[in-house]
């Protein structure tokens, strides 16, 4: 769905798949496309772990972020699209005397709690679900961890970025029972997506 789908739409079409239906225009959910036997799920990023894992999609493509968090272990995860690309950092207003223990808010618990574990650092941290940008500016924590890309609804809200946790991107999923299965396919299918990805990256240079 968004900015995924729509990024993913030209690799897509290097490797031979084009939906019939302008996805700009349809509400459908399940798109077909030129390739018969081949159809387009429109999903949020967030439940595209769920669906390549029970196989109800064979392939998906969702942010690294996405399968960092959903544990990811039940996926194979063959290909870096190099779409969708952020950083993960952590954020807060500037100057600001944190508490004894850090108090950090996030969408993203396994991640930071894996980066502040690496740091050895203890910290405490709340869940949100959005809007993490609030957080600070209430006093609700001293910082948190979220998304960046440009930096500007950081910069609109008055924080700055504080330390890089890692880059982000979007990667090709693959239902591990289908990639047995129609393993040829799927396969030559990645093959073309990874082409299509390199020539991406070499008009980016
Ligand atoms: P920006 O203002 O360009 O730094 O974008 C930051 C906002 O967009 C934050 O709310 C992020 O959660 C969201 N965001 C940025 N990049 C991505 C991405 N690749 N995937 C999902 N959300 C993103």
């Amino acid at each position: 769905k968004g900015r995924i789908f729509r990024d993913t739409l030209p690799l897509l079409a290097h490797a031979g798949i084009v939906p019939r239906d302008d996805p700009q225009t349809s509400r459908k959910l399940i798109l077909d496309t030129n390739q018969d036997d081949v159809k387009l799920v429109i999903i949020r990023a967030a439940d595209v772990p769920t669906f390549v894992e029970y196989g109800a999609a064979d392939l998906g493509v969702t942010g690294k972020d996405v399968l960092l968090e959903h544990g990811g272990s039940g996926l194979y995860e063959p290909l870096d699209l190099n779409i969708a690309r952020c950083r993960m950092m952590v954020a807060g207003r500037p100057g600001l005397t944190p508490r004894h223990r850090l108090r950090v808010a996030t969408k993203y618990l396994d991640i930071t709690r894996g980066y502040y574990a690496a740091k050895g650092q203890q910290v405490e941290l709340i869940k949100l679900y959005g809007s993490m940008e609030l957080a600070p500016l209430v006093g609700l924590a001293d910082c948190i961890v979220d998304l960046v890309e440009t930096g500007n609804t950081l910069k609109a809200n008055g924080l700055e970025p504080l330390e890089h946790i890692m880059d982000i991107s979007s990667r090709l999923v693959v239902n591990k029972a289908s990639m047995k299965m129609k393993h040829a396919r799927i396969k030559s299918f990645i093959n073309r997506m990874a082409e299509a990805v390199a020539r991406n990256t070499g008009d980016q240079r």
